[in-house]
């Protein structure tokens, strides 16, 4: 389980929204505006998703995966 669920927190991004989960980089709160969920995929439909905001996600040294499309 890599998507880590948080509750009565703001989001860290916006400051505006509540936040539902930690980015996988950062571990900053992000609410549902702020979170990109990202799915990667091994072979039978088993899969692995994360969670990250939108500067980690465009970080290669954190969202690695992205590279390896
Ligand atoms: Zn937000
Ligand atoms: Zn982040």
């Amino acid at each position: 389980m890599v998507v880590r669920i948080v509750e009565n927190r703001i989001c860290e991004v916006c400051g505006k929204n509540e936040a539902v989960v930690l980015c996988n980089g950062c571990d900053k709160a992000l609410c549902e505006d702020c979170r990109i969920f990202d799915l990667w995929a091994y072979g039978c439909g088993s899969g692995d998703s994360k969670t990250f905001c939108k500067k980690c996600y465009d970080d290669p040294e954190i969202n690695v995966w992205k590279g390896l499309e």
